[in-house]
């Protein structure tokens, strides 16, 4: 099967529907072409609505921390976007924004992500996306593991917290993350981009 049969596929999933409130809406964007990708947790309300992810506040964070516009950002071609779980899961009880639901990434990502070939680089924003990655106890001490990111980058893993408010807090009790990690994803990411396309065939 090919990407784009993949992804229509994926797009029609209705697997966990019943656990789902607003119902199936997988958001995502891949392409063989994408040097980038941003694994991230689940779509909220927003990009449920729009079918756009990161337009909102969190994505403003974001793409500050990456050194990119919104048109960079949005350029398809480079810059792929997979959530652990593709479709809105709904609220916790107690408030926030559910998990991912489990058996999505199992199901997709291999094989969203088997066709993608020209990855550089794989950015891991938020504990769920580093979990699947690198590890329940690296989500767990996610403080140690994104200040410790030149180990994963290495395998062209980059471990993120979520750009959400409470991040900005968390950063702000952290220069490090400023001075250190900010500067390393940027040229991290610019590098990625600006390797050479892949040669079509
Ligand atoms: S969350 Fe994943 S598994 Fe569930 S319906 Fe959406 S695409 Fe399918």
């Amino acid at each position: 099967m090919n990407l784009e049969n993949i992804a229509a596929a994926a797009r029609a999933c209705t697997l966990c529907a019943a656990h789902l409130p607003l119902g199936p809406k997988p958001i995502f964007r891949i392409s063989r072409t994408a040097r980038l990708l941003i694994l991230s947790q689940a779509p909220g309300t927003r990009a449920h609505e729009s079918g756009i992810p990161w337009e909102d506040a969190s994505g403003d964070r974001l793409r500050d921390w990456l050194g990119l516009d919104k048109t960079r950002f949005h350029d398809a071609a480079r810059i792929a976007i997979l959530p652990t779980g593709l479709c809105y899961p709904g609220r916790l009880a107690r408030g926030g924004d559910a998990p991912p639901r489990p058996e999505c990434a199992l199901l997709w990502h291999p094989r969203l992500l088997a066709p993608m070939t020209a990855l550089k680089l794989t950015l891991l924003v938020g504990r769920h996306a580093i979990a699947g990655r690198l590890g329940p106890r690296a989500a767990a001490s996610l403080e140690r593991t994104v200040q410790d990111f030149a180990q994963p980058l290495r395998q062209g893993l980059f471990p993120l917290p979520h750009p959400s408010w409470r991040t900005k807090v968390w950063a702000a009790k952290r220069p490090w993350f400023e001075t250190e990690v900010l500067p390393a994803l940027r040229r991290a990411v610019a590098a990625a981009l600006a390797a050479e396309p892949p040669v079509s065939r």
